[in-house]
């Protein structure tokens, strides 16, 4: 019987190296509030290092130059890069250039145009093009894709694409857009939306603004990681800017989203085990009350159930990516929609519980703690929020199931049929205690 929670040797040793990599490397680096261009200028040497490690890009497979590592490596690799913001930059494999490479692989594969590869894939990998990915509306509910209303007409060798995103991160710096578009309403939704790739010089397309948000509220336009609100009007791109057959918008999309979601889980840990260690360290050196708030049981909880949640979010995580690797996303379907709204939740109890034990330190930006906050809030609405997901979960629990108007475990009932079955017995004890 194969039940093993072992990592081989020689991947231990090089997640070992990521470890004091990030730690020694990239953590210094977020102290220098350094603009995107100064922090890719700084970073270049550090990319180089993750290069010649042959640990770059690792979610694509050897022969689109990634390393083919599966999702339980990639799972355990990203926790240690997710602990800062810019661990997947220095690796190459940062959202949504990583996914939208995803997809763009996918499309290549289900088309065999390989042409694909050389004009984005590639350019996305080396990091010398950037992406966005535009498929939320601010007019239609995101956690419903099958209203989206963005519409794609084919026109002779063109498509003209109209429609309204927002969201769409890193779509002010980007080079080029992935947009999700309705192309034949009389079908099912999942079965009549597609996706393009859009140039964003293309004549019709507007960046309108970056959008204010928990991360950003006072945003400046055009920076990385803003999310851009984004007019697709009468937008004439080249029929060749389909990705993968008509119509399989959705299947891209959960191409992208299936492996994604892993990633981010087990960025959350990363995240999680920072704050974590904020925690305990400052319980060892915070005294109060007569006592270290280490001695305080409240504090005692928090750090007990905090790594308790943390373990059994780390084990369904990479028990969802070990069934991604072993059958597939769409067979893993219910596990990963489990760690996401477990894993989005355990991310923000854990912070949370760090920034209150910090006191008003905590509430400070002198420590990163509210800045983890405020990005792990988000968690729980993109890729989906968090009701859609158990919606999933409950219902794919619910069809082992059917309804039954006397419950099947109600006592009297079982007792009088268990009466029946035992009846020659009763009545032998019965007859044996007269
Ligand atoms: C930081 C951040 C980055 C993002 N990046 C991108 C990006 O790059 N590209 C992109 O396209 N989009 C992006 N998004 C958008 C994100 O994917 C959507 O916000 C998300 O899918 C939810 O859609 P919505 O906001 O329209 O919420 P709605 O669909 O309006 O849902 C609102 C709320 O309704 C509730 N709800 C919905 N369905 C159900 C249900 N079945 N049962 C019970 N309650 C329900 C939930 O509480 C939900 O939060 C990003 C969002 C955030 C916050």
């Amino acid at each position: 019987m194969a039940w093993d929670f072992h990592t081989e040797p020689e991947f231990e040793e090089q997640l070992e190296w990521m470890r004091e990599f990030v730690r020694t490397e990239i953590f210094p680096i977020e102290t220098l509030k350094l603009g995107y261009d100064d922090v890719l200028t700084v970073i270049k040497p550090l990319q180089e290092e993750v290069k010649k490690r042959g640990l770059w890009a690792a979610h694509l497979p050897p022969e689109l130059g990634g390393m083919g590592f599966g999702q339980v490596r990639l799972g355990l690799m990203h926790e240690i890069l997710g602990q800062s913001p810019y661990g997947p930059l220095v690796f190459g494999n940062n959202a949504p250039d990583s996914g939208n490479a995803e997809l763009l692989a996918v499309g290549m594969e289900l088309t065999g145009r390989h042409d694909i590869r050389e004009r984005w894939l590639q350019p996305l990998l080396d990091g010398t093009m950037r992406s966005g990915f535009s498929m939320t509306e601010p007019n239609t509910a995101g956690s419903d894709p099958r209203l989206l209303s963005t519409r794609a007409v084919k026109d002779g060798d063109e498509w003209v694409i109209n429609g309204r995103k927002w969201y769409t991160t890193n779509g002010s710096v980007a080079d080029i857009l992935v947009v999700m578009a309705v192309t034949n309403p009389d079908v099912h939704p999942y079965q009549g939306s597609s996706m393009f790739v859009v140039p964003v010089t293309t004549p019709g397309v507007t960046i309108l603004r970056d959008v204010g948000a928990m991360d950003d509220p006072d945003v400046t336009y055009g920076r990385f990681g803003n999310h851009a609100e984004i007019l697709y009007e009468d937008v004439r791109i080249p029929a060749d800017h389909l990705i993968g057959p008509e119509g399989a918008g959705f299947q891209l999309a959960q191409a992208r989203l299936g492996p994604g979601r892993i990633h981010h889980c087990m960025r959350w840990l990363g995240q999680s085990q920072r704050a974590f260690d904020m925690m305990c360290e400052r319980a060892l050196s915070r005294y109060t009350h007569g006592s270290l708030l280490a001695e305080k049981q409240t504090i005692q909880n928090w750090i007990a159930d905090s790594m308790a949640e943390m373990h059994a979010a780390r084990l369904m995580t990479l028990h969802a990516a070990w069934k991604m690797d072993q059958v597939g996303a769409s067979a893993a379907r219910v596990e990963i929609a489990m760690i996401k709204y477990y894993g989005a939740q355990v991310l923000y109890n854990v912070i949370d519980r760090a920034l209150q034990t910090y006191g008003s330190l905590g509430y400070s930006a002198d420590m990163p703690l509210e800045a983890m906050y405020r990005a792990a809030r988000a968690a729980r609405i993109y890729d989906g929020p968090d009701e859609v997901h158990r919606q999933t979960v409950a219902r794919h629990a619910l069809r082992n199931y059917s309804a039954s108007e006397i419950p099947t475990q109600h006592i009297p009932t079982r007792q009088a049929a268990a009466r029946e079955k035992f009846a020659d017995m009763l009545e032998f004890l019965e007859a044996d205690q007269a």
